[in-house]
C-alpha cells in the first residue's frame, strides 16, 4: 500500500490490453518515448501495484501459461482470485448449479457478476483503490467501472493516446509476445464463452477437442418441452461440428475477413497486425469487458 494508504490495482484478464498495461505502467515514460507519444503527460511508474486475475476455473490453458509468463516478466506475483466453491468444483460449475443449470448468456450474464466482479470487489474491500484499466484510445467502451465509492478508475492508454498498434508493439518489443490463443480466438475468458463467434468455436474444436466436448456436455435438451439450453441460441455445438457446417463457417469467416480487409484497406495498419485487427473488428461491439480486456 502507498503512503497515503491508497492501493493501486491492475486486474489482468490474460488478454493483450491488460497485460500491456501492466508492462506499460512499470516504465511509462520509456514506453511513451518508444511509441512516440510525445503529447502524453509524463507518468510516475507504478511500483507498489497489486496484480490480480479473477479465475473462473474454466479459462484456457494458454491463459494460465501466459499469466505465469507475465508474472515472471513483471517480477511480481499475480494474485489469483476465485469465487468460493466446494472442493472439486470449479466456481463456474458451482454457480451454474446455484442458477438451476441455466447457462449464462449475454442477457443473463450471472458469470461475470459472480465470478469476476464480486471476487474483485471482495478483494478490494473498503480500502481506497485506484484501479488501472487498459481501455485504449481507439475504443468506444467503458470496461469495468465499479460503482463502489472507494474505487477510482484510471485509463492510462486512453489518456496517453495508445491505440491497438501500440499495444502490439508493447507486447512484441517487451519480449512478452501475444497469448497463444490469439492464433484462433480474439479474446481471453472462459473456453466456452457465449460471446465466441462460430469460427472461434471451430477453433476450440480444432485446438482443444477435449474442451469442445466438455462445452457440449453443458448443453441440455428437454425432450418433453422441446426446450434447448445451448451456448448459442441458433445452434447446438453438436450441430455446429458437422463437417459440412464447419466448412461453411470457415468459408463465411474467410469471406467476412476479405470484406473487412477491403473496408479497412485505407487505414495505415502494419501488415503484420492485419489478421488480428480484422479478427477483432468482427466483434468489437460484443463481449465482456472485465473478462476480455
Ligand atoms: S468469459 Fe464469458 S463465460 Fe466467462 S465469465 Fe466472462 S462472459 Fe462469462
Amino acid at each position: 500500500m502507498s503512503d497515503d494508504e491508497t492501493r493501486t490495482i491492475i486486474a489482468l484478464s490474460g488478454g493483450k490490453d491488460s497485460s500491456a498495461l501492466a508492462i506499460y505502467m512499470r516504465e511509462p515514460n520509456r514506453w511513451q518515448k518508444h511509441l512516440g507519444k510525445t503529447d502524453a503527460d509524463p507518468r510516475e511508474p507504478l511500483e507498489d501495484v497489486e496484480f490480480v486475475f479473477c479465475d473462473t476455473g474454466t479459462e484456457l490453458e494458454e491463459t494460465y501459461e501466459y499469466l505465469d509468463q507475465l508474472e515472471r516478466y513483471l517480477g511480481k506475483p499475480i494474485e489469483r482470485l476465485q469465487a468460493d466453491s466446494p472442493p472439486g468444483k470449479t466456481p463456474f460449475d458451482h454457480y451454474l448449479e446455484l442458477y438451476g443449470g441455466f447457462l449464462p448468456s449475454a442477457n443473463m450474464r450471472w458469470c461475470t457478476r459472480n465470478l469476476k466482479i464480486k471476487p474483485f470487489e471482495h478483494h478490494i474491500g473498503d480500502d481506497p483503490v485506484i484501479n488501472y484499466v487498459g481501455i485504449r484510445a481507439d475504443e468506444d467502451r467503458e470496461g469495468y467501472i465499479s460503482t463502489k465509492d472507494n474505487i477510482t478508475t484510471v485509463f492510462p492508454f486512453r489518456e496517453d493516446g495508445l491505440v491497438k498498434e501500440d499495444i502490439y508493439r508493447i507486447l512484441d518489443d517487451s519480449g512478452m509476445g501475444r497469448p497463444d490463443y490469439y492464433d484462433w480466438r480474439s479474446r481471453s475468458g472462459c473456453y466456452f464463452c457465449f460471446f465466441q463467434r462460430k469460427s472461434e468455436w471451430v477453433g476450440l474444436k480444432e485446438n482443444h477437442p477435449e474442451l469442445y466436448e466438455k462445452a457440449k456436455e453443458y448443453e441440455k435438451f428437454d425432450e418433453d418441452t422441446g426446450e434447448r439450453f445451448t451456448w448459442d441460441d441458433t445452434e447446438s455445438l453438436e450441430e455446429l461440428e458437422s463437417p459440412e457446417r464447419i466448412e461453411e463457417i470457415k468459408e463465411n469467416a474467410q469471406d467476412r475477413r476479405e470484406r473487412l480487409k477491403q473496408e479497412m484497406s485505407d487505414r495505415s495498419l502494419m501488415d503484420v497486425f492485419f489478421e488480428d485487427e480484422v479478427r477483432e473488428a468482427e466483434d468489437d461491439s460484443r463481449g465482456c469487458n472485465i473478462c476480455h480486456l
